[in-house]
């Protein structure tokens, strides 16, 4: 069972702190946060319940005990960048489903625990979800590309707990979350189709209380793309020739998405002919093959 809250930052005392420190302590706390002396807001009476729920653990030699090594032990929930991204089964799930075996730390929960708005009960972080343009060759051939948002995780102030010394954190305003700017990288599989939601386990916010993160999703639009356009897995592209060059024939230099390449265009060629370069297309979702590349040729003015 992993313990997220750190009892001795609530009650504001040192590790080492006697029994009596910590009792004293708490009865100092207690007669401030009760919720009798606060007109019974819910507030206090949160509080109140946090600083209770602390004392009970410390006050108790055994469970004390207990408590800091289940603390030392404790492992932060895993982050995005923590899976490997090779294996596309594992590593996009396009389902929309949350997938089993992220679950992260997530602790399985008391009794008492498992009751409705406890601010103490462990809860899954915030789905984000964000629409992303993207050059339409790394749409259709795939690339790892940075990516900057924002999220919330732990306040790294008060380790999460919302009290700093007893008193409510003044980073988070007792929230236990803050906002922060994280970039990640993502791997775009190859051949997405446009408006496709690519989702990012554990990417989303952190979870409270040793909750598991939420998700990410982004939704892929592909940018224009001045000479290419695609068409399923294939690309099609308008090469402007000269009128000598379709006249008489010869040998043509063209980009295709990730290549150049020396075509060979016919004598005697026409305004909205075409000429197919087999695998130079879009890749094929998931496949390594590709579609093709489709020239359209047409005859410039003199
Ligand atoms: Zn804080």
């Amino acid at each position: 069972m992993a313990q997220t809250k750190n009892y001795y930052k609530i009650l504001g005392v040192e590790k080492n702190a006697s029994f009596a420190d910590i009792k004293k302590r708490y009865r100092e706390l207690a007669k401030k946060h009760h919720p009798d002396v606060n007109n019974g807001s819910k507030k206090a009476e949160n509080n109140f319940k946090i600083l209770s729920a602390a004392y009970n653990v410390l006050s108790d030699k055994k469970s004390r005990r207990e408590y800091d090594q289940s603390f030392r032990q404790q492992t932060r929930p895993r982050g995005p960048g923590s899976g490997t991204w090779s294996d596309p089964s594992s590593d996009f799930d396009f389902s929309g489903r949350q997938k089993t075996g992220q679950q992260g730390d997530f602790r399985q929960a008391t009794p008492e625990e498992e009751q409705k708005f406890d601010p103490e009960f462990p809860t899954r972080g915030f789905d984000l979800q964000f629409m992303i343009d993207l050059p339409l060759v790394t749409v259709a051939l795939g690339g790892t590309i940075p990516y900057s948002y924002e999220k919330y995780v732990q306040c790294p102030d008060c380790e999460g707990t919302g009290f700093m010394d007893s008193e409510e954190c003044s980073v988070c305003k007792g929230k236990r979350l803050v906002v922060e700017s994280v970039t990640i990288e993502i791997k775009i599989p190859p051949g997405i189709g446009n408006l496709y939601t690519l989702r990012i386990p554990n990417a989303g916010g952190e979870g409270r209380n040793g909750g598991p993160p939420g998700d990410l999703l982004l939704r892929i639009s592909a940018e224009k793309h001045p000479r290419f356009k695609r068409l399923k897995n294939d690309i099609y592209a308008e090469i402007p020739i000269s009128p000598e060059l379709a006249e008489k024939g010869g040998s043509l230099e063209i980009e295709t998405l990730d290549s150049v390449q020396t075509i060979e265009v016919e004598e005697g060629t026409l305004t909205g002919e075409e000429l197919r370069i087999p695998g130079q297309g879009a890749a094929i979702l998931w496949g390594k093959k590709r579609g093709d590349f489709i020239l359209k040729f047409k005859i410039q003015d003199d």
